[in-house]
């Protein structure tokens, strides 16, 4: 057995002094070499070398080695993994490649706790298509019996956004390719936080973003996953010039590059990649297993530790710890003012509506500590209803 290094690594992230961070499965916290990475992309490559960089700083292939990177992570082999843009659009490519695959069949299967913006594209492309593509949103624990011969795609997202629920990757895999469906996995709340082997489980495509585990920042790339086998034969939606075989042949006809390069669309975000790829350096020599089985320790604990404390609180979250990925969450009726007031004393979480308080653990830089501090102070605000103060029930743009 392999062992990593050992976790956490506090020492590479800038935690504000007095906050206990339970929100990385949203936004990921900064790495500390990010700002000085940041800074030498600026002066250093754009203000000295300015158009040069591309081919002197490395900035053409940058998008490349950053998904070899990610790839790294959920499995799957070099030059497999494309990054850029957002999740929201790598959904959308994913799945207008994936109906391609099966013109014949008119429904994408997705389930009722995926995150919206992956059923909005999904309903947008269809409206683009035109074709009578529905979307089937059963609940998540009926997915695996509504994939029937009529579906095209079954499109899921592994670790749901609200409660944490996992989705069984290679049972739902395998029975999508029993029923010849096409599999989409998205990886938003899988990478960096569980053990995924994308190529083992034989999806086609898979998705992801970056700026929760990964820490990238906010509007760091997405990343998109092509099954190698297949990518050859995948036509890109959106078939932008950086998708182009070679796009400084300025041909005035679209010819896909060769791999998983095809989902590339324009411009890649150098800045944010330049972040990002410094932001991976933080899993060199990370254990994914022990990732994993750190992730698990912190969540039982906290469970154990909150309803111990807060008999308010109702899990809304599988109490297995296998069968969940590395968020809790539970349900409150005034959660949103509860979230608010916690925030207020340092504790920051998530309030999802219409009821959730959910909370993400990140082994890279909690530890047990951590989740008995946040313990305390969510049982403060609890038991003496401190969330009762209506300053904390006034709404934000962003909960
Ligand atoms: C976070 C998340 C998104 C966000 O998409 P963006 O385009 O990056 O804003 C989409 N889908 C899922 C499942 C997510 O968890």
């Amino acid at each position: 057995m392999t062992m990593g290094v050992s976790l956490p690594r506090k020492e590479l992230f800038d935690v504000p002094e007095g906050v206990i961070y339970l929100d990385g499965n949203s936004l990921g916290v900064l790495p500390k070499g990010a700002a000085a990475r940041a800074q030498k992309t600026i002066t250093e490559e754009w203000g000295a070398q300015l158009i040069r960089a591309w081919n002197s700083a490395g900035w053409m292939a940058l998008p490349q080695v950053v998904g070899d990177r990610i790839g790294e992570l959920i499995g799957a082999p070099a030059g497999s993994v494309a990054t850029g843009d957002t999740l929201s659009i790598k959904v959308y490519q994913a799945l207008a490649a994936a109906l391609k695959m099966r013109p014949e069949r008119k429904v994408i299967l997705s389930d009722n706790g995926n995150f919206p913006s992956d059923l909005y594209m999904a309903q947008g492309l269809i409206s683009t298509l035109d074709q009578a593509h529905s979307l089937m949103i059963p609940a998540p624990e009926d997915v695996l019996e509504s994939i029937t011969e009529e579906v095209a795609v079954v499109m899921l997202t592994q670790v749901d956004y609200r409660t944490g629920r996992m989705h069984d990757m290679a049972a739902i895999t395998k029975r999508a390719h029993e029923m010849g469906a096409v599999m989409i996995w998205d990886l938003a709340h899988s990478a960096g936080a569980l053990e995924v082997d994308i190529a083992a489980s034989g999806a086609e495509f898979a998705v992801g973003c970056t700026y929760k585990y990964l820490n990238g920042g906010p509007g760091a790339p997405a990343f998109i996953y092509v099954r190698p086998d297949i990518v050859d034969s995948i036509a890109p939606a959106l078939s932008g010039w950086l998708g182009h075989d070679e796009p400084f042949a300025m041909e005035v006809n679209y010819r896909p590059a060769l791999a998983t390069e095809r989902m590339r669309v324009g411009t890649p975000p150098i800045l944010q990649l330049a972040v990002l790829q410094e932001a991976l350096k933080a899993w060199d020599g990370v254990d994914m297993a022990e990732l994993r089985a750190a992730s698990e320790r912190l969540s039982d604990l906290f469970v154990a530790e909150v309803e111990a404390r807060c008999p308010q609180l109702t899990l809304a979250s599988p109490r297995d710890a296998d069968a969940r990925g590395s968020q809790v969450s539970f349900a409150f009726e005034h959660g949103y003012a509860a979230i608010q007031a916690l925030t207020a004393r340092g504790v920051i979480g998530d309030f999802r509506a219409p009821n959730i308080m959910r909370f993400g653990f990140t082994p890279l830089y909690l530890d047990a500590a951590d989740v008995v501090g946040a313990a305390e102070i969510i049982e403060d605000v609890m038991a003496n209803e401190l969330w009762r103060d209506p300053k904390y029930s006034v709404r934000s743009r962003v909960t």
